[in-house]
């Protein structure tokens, strides 16, 4: 997805600012100095501050995260699976034992 990262101007010509209140570890906040790109409800934003763009990206990276969740979730499951058959196939309790102590380690 490509966005327009047009400056955009009020009709005088001037530039509009960012409306993002950056704070920066001193007394208040102050407002961003980037040029506004866009327009959220009444609100201006440059590309940095731009709450759409962040939203998507934030709903981006969510998904990547639950897929690798879901990935490790599934990785463990077969891990686990194969602990068990292995000591359901175990005649020495000792061996199932450890066995049975592997599988409390997949968490
Ligand atoms: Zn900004």
């Amino acid at each position: 997805m490509t966005t327009a990262t047009k400056t955009l101007r009020y009709e005088s010509g001037e530039t509009i600012k960012c409306s993002e209140t950056v704070y920066s570890g001193g007394f208040g906040g102050y407002n961003c100095s980037r040029n506004a790109t866009v327009l959220r409800g009444d609100k201006y934003y440059c590309t940095i501050h731009d709450i759409v763009r962040h939203a998507e990206k934030r709903k981006e990276r969510n998904r990547l995260w639950q897929e690798k969740w879901d990935r490790e979730r599934a990785e463990r499951a077969k891990c686990k699976a194969k602990l068990v058959q292995r000591i359901v196939e175990c005649d020495d309790p000792q061996a199932a034992a450890a066995l049975f102590d592997e599988i409390r380690r997949v968490r």
